[in-house]
């Protein structure tokens, strides 16, 4: 499959990564990928940047190399009702919005809380992306998971990093599995991303992309091979299309 994007990366400003945004896009771009996301950490999590960092957006290019550059925040979920930790007059600044649970900033509830917080995540208009939902640290209910991600026109994540050796995260691969039995089942679209904390990373989904083929999951469910399947999710890559410019496909 081509796989031509990556929406969930993290620079130097998450305060545990350690590269800058024009070092990440470049890497990008020798691997040949059209489409960026950058996705800083929320305020709550130890080390991240201050929420001024995303207020002042406007300025970075949305084109470097050659590649399209999406300015996101990785959503942190505090509560069972699926509170974010970032502030309206801040969320207006993203292009788009990944809604992840994280440990030092949720604690984890009941399955059925769990889910609750994720679907109350996702009826906020910000959030477009529901971040590794594989991990068993904070169980959820998968089939609803799905069937909310379909009624609210949420992209559920397959994390390569969650299936990385030494990943913290719980029954990842088992999780994912389970994900996308439902995701064929009530046809609704994930999105493949690396989650890379480092350059080297980038466009790295090795990982995610052998299960996939392992369980023959249908290629028109996954967005990664077309900017215009993954705009159908993203408002702000639409508008980014309907502007025109390099890195068009
Ligand atoms: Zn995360
Ligand atoms: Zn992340």
């Amino acid at each position: 499959m081509n796989d031509i994007l990556d929406l969930h990366t993290h620079t130097f400003a998450s305060g545990h990564a350690y590269n800058t945004l024009y070092e990440m896009v470049h890497s990008a771009s020798e691997k040949g990928l059209k489409l960026l996301g950058v996705t800083e950490h929320a305020p709550r999590i130890p080390g991240a940047c201050h929420p001024f960092y995303f207020i002042n957006f406007k300025v970075v290019p949305r084109i470097l190399y050659n590649v399209r550059l999406l300015m996101g925040c990785e959503l942190n979920i505090v509560s069972y009702d699926g509170s974010i930790d970032l502030e309206p007059r801040y969320q207006r600044e993203l292009d788009f919005g990944i809604a992840s649970i994280h440990e030092p900033c949720y604690d984890s509830g009941t399955v059925s809380q769990n889910t609750a917080a994720y679907l109350g995540a996702m009826k906020n208009p910000v959030v477009h992306i529901i971040g590794h939902p594989d991990d068993g640290r904070f169980p959820a209910d998968y089939e609803t998971l799905v069937c909310a991600a379909k009624e609210h026109h949420v992209l559920l994540e397959i994390n390569n990093s969650s299936l990385s050796p030494g990943c913290h995260r719980k029954n990842s691969r088992e999780n994912i599995l389970s994900i996308l039995e439902y995701c064929r089942r009530y046809q609704v679209s994930v999105v493949v991303d690396s989650d890379a904390h480092c350059e080297v990373d980038v466009g790295n989904h090795g990982r995610a992309f052998s299960i996939l083929e392992e369980i023959d999951f249908p290629e028109e469910l996954v967005v990664n091979h077309s900017l215009e399947r993954a705009a159908a999710f993203i408002p702000a890559l639409q508008k980014h299309l309907a502007s025109g410019g390099a890195g068009n496909d």
